[in-house]
């Protein structure tokens, strides 16, 4: 619970994709649950008189506006430490040369929380309000990653890796057998639902988390697949990300990951799929009737994925889409530098690369997205990927804000007062940094205070 109070100030979000809605000196009142309890613009009738009467009330000052709260639907906690590093090996090396031997070094709880507070301070100066995290294959780091978001205030869906195949993962990493896989799991939930008792709408949610196909037997797969319908759990695993990872459920299943994973049932409980770049039409069909979602990660997909997401399509089709950093195989923290990756990679698609093929054969017309859309994935579109109220300001959903303030000595905003406006808006999402983020709340508290 928090107190509830009042803010009035500009604002901008997308609640539908691809529009813009920019509303100037809005009035939200949120209540003690933290969700908004109403949204008055100034050109209703009882606007003022709601103005008047509103309790603790914050006004925002000329040029400062809110943002609603940023998803990111893909982080592995662990890498942290390697962010911004070791880009330079294909998806299959990197994980056996530093991945691996990285997330092995969590069994070590204390250095868990050293690394996992660190992050989670960092991911909320980006704005980050939602973060889907895999942990690593240890129960305890796992929980002690779901604390930290606790006393953080950060919202949070949080899995304990699961890998237990002898030939693709290594001896010192990968859980003992299928059964202490689907045990250890099975704790992990119960201990990150035991944090919140009495909770109905927990702000950290425990989810499913098979690493990615090749790193599971067909004994575990069915397992958590089980668990999953069992426990109603969000999963959350790779999907046809490379050439590699695509050739290797071709040639053990004979099939695609969407498919592999809609037969063990890992598809049915709000499922969301890192990357996705290799899926084909018949996949996205199965991941929108089973309400599974994509979360796409453009910056590592540059590095890992050997080609580019059918992004246009998936939207087009009402495929569930969000953004993820995929810390560490994507260098940045920031989701917005993650929708400005979305907006230059589906430009470069719809273009065309190659100089020596002619313009009219070069790119994939029509397939690239505005700035209006990138912000709905970075923020509702995330929302509906996770099947949650948040990424958008309306009455029932979550408050989960951040304060844009270009008036910091450390901004590098060129915005001064004025009507909210298309233009402005495109210059915050195109160039903030997280010193323009002067504030940050989740669920009506605010975790974060630069100003
Ligand atoms: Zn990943």
């Amino acid at each position: 619970m928090v107190a509830a109070f009042a803010i009035c100030g500009d604002l901008y979000h997308t609640p539908t994709r691809g529009c813009l809605e920019a509303l100037a000196d809005c009035l939200i009142e949120v209540g003690e649950t933290g969700r908004i309890e109403r949204m008055t613009r100034a050109d209703e009738p009882a606007y003022a008189s709601r103005l008047e009467r509103a309790d603790r009330l914050i006004r925002l000052q000329p040029g400062q506006c809110l943002l609603p709260g940023f998803v990111d639907c893909h982080v592995h906690a662990p890498q942290w430490p390697q962010l911004g590093t070791a880009l330079d090996r294909p998806l299959e090396q990197w994980l056996d040369h530093y991945t691996f031997p990285l997330e092995a070094k969590f069994a070590d709880t204390a250095y868990a929380r050293e690394v996992y507070a660190d992050l989670v301070a960092t991911l909320l100066a980006h704005g980050t309000t939602t973060a889907v995290y895999f942990g690593t294959v240890h129960v305890d780091a796992t929980v002690a990653l779901a604390e930290i978001c606790l006393e953080h205030g950060q919202r949070a869906l949080i899995g304990k890796v699961a890998m237990d195949d002898r030939e693709q993962c290594p001896d010192f990493y990968r859980d003992a057998d299928v059964d202490a896989a689907l045990a250890a799991t099975a704790e992990t939930i119960a201990r990150i639902r035991a944090l919140q008792p009495g909770e109905d709408h927990p702000l950290v949610l425990p989810a499913i988390t098979p690493r990615f196909l090749p790193s599971c037997t067909d004994d575990l797969l069915a397992g958590l697949g089980a668990l999953a319908r069992e426990t109603g759990c969000h999963v959350q695993t790779h999907c046809s990300e490379s050439d590699w990872e695509v050739a290797h459920s071709a040639g053990r299943f004979g099939a695609t990951d969407t498919a592999v994973l809609d037969r063990f049932g890992l598809l049915a409980t709000r499922a969301v799929l890192a990357h996705s770049n290799f899926v084909t039409a018949d996949d996205r069909a199965i991941i929108k009737a089973r309400n599974a979602a994509i979360a796409h990660c453009p910056l590592s997909n540059v590095y890992f994925a050997n080609a580019v997401l059918p992004l246009r399509e998936a939207l087009d089709e009402g495929v569930h889409v969000g953004l993820g950093s995929d810390i560490a195989g994507g260098s940045s923290p920031s989701i917005l530098d993650n929708a400005r990756m979305a907006m230059t990679i589906s430009r470069l698609r719809a273009s065309g690369m190659d100089a020596a093929v002619p313009a009219s054969k070069r790119g994939a017309a029509g397939t690239s997205i505005s700035v209006a859309e990138a912000f709905w994935l970075a923020t509702a579109g995330g929302g509906e990927a996770l099947g949650l109220p948040i990424g958008l300001f309306a009455e029932g959903a979550e408050f989960d804000a951040i304060l844009v303030d270009p008036g910091t000595a450390s901004s590098d905003l060129r915005m001064t007062g004025g009507e909210p406006n298309h233009d402005r808006f495109e210059h915050i999402v195109r160039c903030a940094r997280s010193a323009d983020l002067s504030a940050v709340w989740v669920r009506g508290r605010q975790v974060r205070n630069a100003r």
